[in-house]
């Protein structure tokens, strides 16, 4: 079975998010555990849980991660900023672990001037408190590649490497490839050749075992140009071959794939129906023009 989704609604409720992914046909899905612009939020009840498990049952859907909340930024310099953040991540791992997640995607932060090395530090020194803090915890921290907009950690596979190589339990994490980041962030992947050279880039620095889940996103804006905006699949620069790269390769069979692109249900169907395509017919890679501006 091909794991395969997207980043979908669970207003009203994380129970609703397995209805959701069901009528799109995902098999797995990425959900906010609370509201993904707030610090805080009332803990998930007893009812809305078991809710959850009945519908995760009956959807047919075997991988659920969660996307962490905007608003964390575990790479700060602000110490009060740090502290916040660190309580919002511990709070995303005891959700995680009560719905019994695959994973929880993190994005790692931004070091605001303080510099790479520093806000590595800080992050590496946040994320091993919070595991500390979780013992109970099994869900894996999924650290997400940036497009390195402004002061972003994490738009270099060294980044990651650092990141991994500093937290003390290496169980509790993995690494979330954006296809629609990594690329902004100058790793191209639009033909076979690129493609190739880029895993194996990322299999030396980070190692593919690493890999625990890949986010499919077109992007309009050039490779190496540090914006980050998704666009749907083969409709952007990226273009449908590497989408298709990424369906049919065979190391990446187990690692679910979602989509986190624009314009709601609608075209989360356009551009599911067009992954599974790729996995049928090979199409030959052509390189579009970028965006010139914005
Ligand atoms: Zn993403």
């Amino acid at each position: 079975m091909v794991l395969l989704g997207a980043h979908v609604s669970a207003s009203g409720g994380v129970s609703n998010a397995p209805l959701n992914g069901k009528n799109l046909g995902c098999t797995a899905i990425q959900l906010f555990s609370k509201n993904q612009r707030q610090w805080s939020a009332p803990p998930l009840s007893d009812d809305e849980t078991a809710a959850y498990f009945t519908n995760l049952k009956a959807s047919g859907i075997v991988s659920v991660v969660a996307h962490d909340t905007y608003l964390i930024n575990l790479g700060s310099p602000d110490t009060e900023m740090r502290e916040k953040s660190l309580h919002a991540v511990i709070d995303e791992i005891k959700r995680a672990n009560k719905l019994k997640l695959n994973g929880i995607v993190f994005h790692p932060g931004s070091h605001m001037g303080a510099g790479d090395a520093q806000g590595i530090r800080f992050v590496v020194s946040s994320l091993n408190r919070a595991v500390d803090e979780t013992p109970d915890c099994t869900a894996p921290i999924l650290i997400e590649t940036t497009a390195g907009q402004g002061t972003n950690l994490g738009h270099t596979f060294e980044h990651i490497r650092d990141m991994l190589a500093g937290v003390k339990d290496k169980s509790r994490f993995g690494v979330c490839y954006d296809t629609c980041h990594t690329f902004c962030a100058g790793y191209d992947i639009r033909t076979a050749e690129t493609y190739k050279a880029t895993m194996e880039k990322f299999n030396s620095i980070i190692g593919l075992s690493n890999l625990k889940c890949i986010h499919m996103n077109d992007t309009d804006y050039e490779l190496g140009s540090k914006k980050d905006r998704h666009q749907n699949i083969g409709k952007g620069v990226i273009g449908k071959a590497a989408f298709g790269f990424f369906m049919n390769d065979p190391r990446f069979q187990n690692v679910p794939k979602i989509l986190e692109t624009p314009g709601g249900d609608e075209w989360y169907a356009r551009d599911l129906k067009t992954l599974k395509g790729l996995m049928k017919t090979k199409v030959k890679a052509k390189v579009r023009k970028p965006k010139q501006n914005a």
